[in-house]
């Protein structure tokens, strides 16, 4: 079966919809016909200002919510990064492999020091695409469903796993992208140019999952449309239309040209807008019941937690002997 990775940030209270469709619902389907491992990023979360107590919180919240999700620790390796010490230690050795304009070119850090500037922001941030090729080629991964935003950050992986390889012989297997096209960015409802994203989206731009539903429903009321009064796909002449009709395709399962066929003649933006919504409010209404359930038993989530680094440590634990061998440090008895 072929090897799949992918990781989430615990750096806010929920996960919102873009993280879900964009990323968790494939997970989810990969969980069968792929030996997947899945992972809280912690790790990547402390590149910026964090809370302690909340850091841990946010963790264990994310582990409940991927549960909810449908994980299911008995068909994939579930654990969170900072139980797995390879992933920094492999870390260390392809920043050694990385140019410092090559990361420098990489588009998440200017964006997200775009507002306060560079100067204050870390070296871990800048440093965190090559945390992030750690642990994709600790698990000689075959796929990683992730969103648009990271297909770069991918592109780096592939490079630096194809740079050791030809340095110093056959090592990492090589990486690919599981983008799903439909759902590889969802936008801020409000500003739909932008996309939808735990850090940077405006108040009413983004879904959180285990909002009120009634909070969400409301958001999607307001989302920002567009001029005119029909209802097509068109990203660029009506970004806000086309991301409610992607959101509630990805969500009822009908083809967007299904949906732009039902809304012709007579039904205008206010009936997608209520149909959106409704969709969003039987999605997110169990989900969030689910994942508090599971916040209520923290015992359990440990023991999850427990197995999965267990297994997760063993596959990561070969690969950095092996790179380390290779690259001729000695190997310790
Ligand atoms: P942050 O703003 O802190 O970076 P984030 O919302 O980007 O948070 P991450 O934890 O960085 O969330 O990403 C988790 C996964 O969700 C990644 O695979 C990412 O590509 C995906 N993702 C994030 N935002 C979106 C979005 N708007 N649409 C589709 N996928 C997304
Ligand atoms: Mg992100």
């Amino acid at each position: 079966r072929p090897r799949v990775f992918s990781g989430i940030q615990p750096t806010a209270d929920s996960f919102h919809l873009g993280n879900y469709l964009g990323a968790v619902r494939q997970w989810v389907g990969m969980q069968d016909d792929h030996d997947a491992f899945y992972c809280v990023v912690d790790l990547h979360a402390i590149t910026v200002g964090h809370d302690p107590a909340l850091l841990r919180e946010r963790s264990l919240r994310s582990v409940a919510q991927l549960l909810a999700a449908g994980l299911d620790p008995d068909r994939c390796t579930l654990f969170v990064q900072s139980h797995v010490a390879e992933h920094t230690q492999l870390a260390w050795i392809l920043g050694c492999l990385t140019g410092f304009g090559e990361a420098s070119r990489m588009t998440q850090f200017k964006d997200k020091t775009q507002r306060q500037g560079t100067e204050g922001a870390t070296v871990g941030l800048f440093t965190y695409p090559v945390l992030m090729a750690a642990d994709i080629l600790l698990y000689q991964t075959d796929q990683v469903p992730v969103g648009e935003d990271q297909r770069q950050h991918l592109e780096l992986s592939r490079d630096l796993a194809q740079r050791f390889n030809s340095r110093y012989g056959d090592t990492f297997r090589i990486p690919e992208a599981y983008i799903l096209k439909e759902t590889a960015k969802i936008y801020d409802l409000q500003d739909p140019t932008a996309k939808m994203s735990k850090s940077a989206s405006t108040p009413g731009g983004i879904i959180e999952l285990l909002d009120d539903p009634k909070v969400s429903a409301k958001r999607i009321r307001s989302a920002v449309t567009d001029s005119g009064r029909e209802i097509r796909f068109d990203h660029d002449q009506k970004p806000g239309v086309s991301n409610l009709l992607t959101i509630l395709s990805a969500l009822t399962e009908q083809s967007v040209p299904a949906l732009e066929e039902h809304y012709v003649g007579g039904r205008g933006y206010g009936d997608l807008k209520r149909d959106v919504a409704d969709a969003v409010v039987e999605f997110v209404t169990p989900f969030r019941e689910r994942t508090l359930a599971l916040l209520e038993d923290p015992e359990s989530l440990d023991n999850i937690l427990a197995r999965g680094a267990e297994r997760a440590r063993a596959v990561a634990a070969e690969t950095l002997r092996e790179a380390e061998d290779r690259l001729g440090f000695i190997v310790a008895k």
